[in-house]
């Protein structure tokens, strides 16, 4: 015998209209289902990933994702109040303010992440349930396009980029989490997502090109992958750009 159909209604809130068909978008969307299901599972079924709900309210009382629907409920959806607080890291000794790991397709944007000094893996041979568990084992937040990789179940903290152009998404990143006050320039490899160390020049001499070799006496060297970075000709162009994207991030009070 099939169970009786079911009737939820949600109303979403904000920018999580963002994730929805533009003709449910800023109204009542009604849902049907059978049986037992959680707010969460409904939730995504319309379209809405998880880690990107802030609250639900049901009437004057709260729900959680977990949360069994009843037939009848109206459940108002919204987003987390922004900028979102710093995430709490429970790995020991960790500097790091936040950390994050990026789907294959955003290498531009890691190496952004990384020029401001942020911890962004990425690789790009990672399969989606591996980027999954690291996001989750590792405390880092998902960064992707793909709605569907933000609903897997082990996925605490992620977050769905509306922009597809790196430098928009970036900005997006650091507004999304006030990181304006965290930007450390020059602290970490744009290839490899290492730290960087100063290094004297007699150390590196022999790989220096003639003119960085004469011109230069500041080096900083890849831990991980032994890249040599210094301030050159680049340094004015690059230190003009970021100011741009610094100014188009900060959030005033
Ligand atoms: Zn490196």
């Amino acid at each position: 015998m099939s169970e009786a159909q079911k009737s939820a209604t949600f109303l979403f809130h904000g920018e999580l209209n963002d994730f929805l068909t533009p003709s449910r978008r800023n109204r009542p969307v009604r849902c049907l289902f059978r049986g037992r299901q959680t707010a969460k599972h409904l939730i995504e079924s319309l379209g809405v990933p998880h880690p990107e709900v802030g609250s639900l309210r049901l009437g004057e009382k709260t729900l959680s994702l977990d949360t069994l629907v009843e037939d009848g409920d109206w459940i108002e959806v919204h987003p987390p109040p922004l900028p979102l607080p710093l995430p709490h890291l429970s790995l020991a000794a960790s500097e790091e303010p936040i950390r994050f790991v990026l789907d294959n397709h955003l290498g531009r944007l890691a190496a952004y992440l990384r020029l401001f000094g942020f911890d962004a893996l990425y690789r790009n041979d990672l399969q989606d349930d591996e980027l999954a568990q690291i996001s989750y084992t590792e405390e880092r937040v998902l960064l992707t396009r793909d709605h569907r990789l933000l609903m897997r179940a082990c996925v605490q903290q992620g977050y769905w980029l509306r922009s597809k152009l790196p430098r928009q998404q970036l900005v997006e990143v650091l507004r999304r989490w006030n990181l304006v006050p965290q930007v450390r320039p020059f602290r970490r490899c744009l290839r490899c997502n290492g730290l960087l160390q100063e290094v004297p020049k007699e150390q590196i001499l022999s790989r220096l090109q003639p003119l960085t070799r004469l011109y230069y006496d500041d080096f900083r060297l890849c831990a991980g992958c032994g890249q040599i970075y210094w301030r050159g000709s680049h340094y004015e162009r690059m230190q003009s750009w970021m100011g741009r994207v610094l100014q188009a991030a900060v959030i005033t009070p």
